[in-house]
């Protein structure tokens, strides 16, 4: 079976874990922590990081610095992974969804403004599947009504908007390291921020908010979302090549969508004139008017030895969140064809071009029976 993923370990990455054991700095205090937080914010052209345990972890963080009462609301795009929905349950907030773009898969901004309420906080963009979503007109509206920017880059390390980093936009931006997204620690994540005081909130939240002056004494209820030095030292020797990543990931997709260009009804990821994507994963879309849905090219794939994943479920269709009496009777047409049409294809780093050939011829064959 010819993977999704398959995370690359380097000789450089052995190097810098194997010098962390070394020191043994092991837990969550040491000087890779410090190096590949300064490295990430600077490489995001942001002033804060704080490295935490995951990016679900990163997002409940995030939220957690809005101070939502109870009620209060955080647009974010239908179609996405749980994590962002759930970081704003759990804080007593309600997630309000938008439905995504057709042409590029991203929230679609032209839907945002008719979503705000007295009662909105902030708006989460999810850059999906690598590409960025479109930044200027979601920053003008927060602009308009007094709203925070949460940016969730966790798909997106390295893509661009109009030349600026992903993840360079929001006031809190977070990042997940897991080891599928482009730049890995195994498991971790990372919070950004322009601000000092909401930098030095999160850094107190995610380490059970004990204080400077009489550590056992804690004014707020925290978490123990730590990233430990081992990872951070993994997330150094990463960052080092990262260029080399997105390359690779671009080359990647460059590839398939050249050999896909004539298959009709196929719908691969688009790259606007203003965004450089990192193509995170490489979604394919079949058109409504082949017969078969991703469910059934993905059975067929795999009959090939071609591992798929399939593309998010919406929000507004979890049963979790229709239990809480969440999202009843809504619809986001858009986001439940992707989810009913998308599958992405394997783009691990290791892929061989024979291997990518391989994929694309089995993907030809699929349709060719239809
Ligand atoms: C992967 C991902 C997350 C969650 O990250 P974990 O490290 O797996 O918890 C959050 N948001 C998006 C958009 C993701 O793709």
């Amino acid at each position: 079976m010819i993977p999704v993923c398959e995370p690359l370990v380097t000789e450089r990455e052995i190097e810098l874990v194997l010098d962390c054991l070394k020191t043994g700095w092991i837990s969550s205090a040491g000087e890779y922590i410090d190096q590949f937080e300064k490295g990430w914010a600077s490489y995001c052209k942001m002033p804060y990081g704080i490295a935490v345990s995951n990016g679900t972890t990163a997002l409940q963080i995030a939220v957690r610095l809005l101070d939502l009462k109870p009620g209060e609301e955080v647009i974010m795009p239908a179609f996405t992974i749980i994590s962002c929905a759930q970081a704003v349950t759990y804080c007593g907030g309600i997630p309000v969804l938008v439905d995504s773009d057709p042409r590029n898969w991203q929230m679609d901004f032209a839907q945002i403004e008719s979503r705000v309420t007295p009662r909105t906080r902030a708006i989460m963009v999810v850059h999906i599947y690598g590409h960025p979503a479109d930044m200027d007109p979601i920053l003008a509206i927060a602009k308009k009504y007094g709203l925070m920017v949460i940016e969730d880059a966790a798909e997106a390390h390295g893509a661009e908007y109009k030349g600026q980093k992903c993840g360079g936009f929001g006031d809190i931006s977070v990042f997940s390291f897991y080891a599928n997204k482009l730049i890995t620690t195994g498991e971790g994540g990372m919070v950004l921020t322009k601000n000092a005081e909401l930098s030095e909130r999160a850094r107190s939240l995610r380490n059970l908010c004990f204080q400077k002056k009489q550590r056992f004494l804690h004014e707020e209820l925290g978490y123990n979302f730590r990233l430990t030095n081992i990872q951070a030292a993994l997330g150094v020797a990463q960052l080092e090549r990262i260029k080399e990543i997105v390359d690779r990931k671009r080359a990647i997709a460059r590839y398939y969508t050249k050999r896909f260009a004539d298959i009709p009804g196929l719908e691969f990821p688009r790259e606007e004139p203003w965004a450089k994507s990192v193509y995170w994963v490489y979604g394919v879309v079949l058109n409504e008017n082949l017969g078969m849905d991703a469910a059934e090219l993905a059975l067929r794939l795999a009959g090939r030895g071609v591992e798929t994943r399939p593309f998010f479920l919406g929000m507004h269709k979890q049963p979790v969140f229709q239990k809480m009496g969440l999202f009843l009777d809504e619809h986001y047409p858009n986001s439940e064809r992707l989810a009913r049409r998308g599958l992405y294809l394997p783009n691990g780093l290791a892929m061989e071009e024979q291997t990518i050939e391989q994929v694309c011829c089995a993907v030809r064959e699929c349709l060719k029976e239809y």
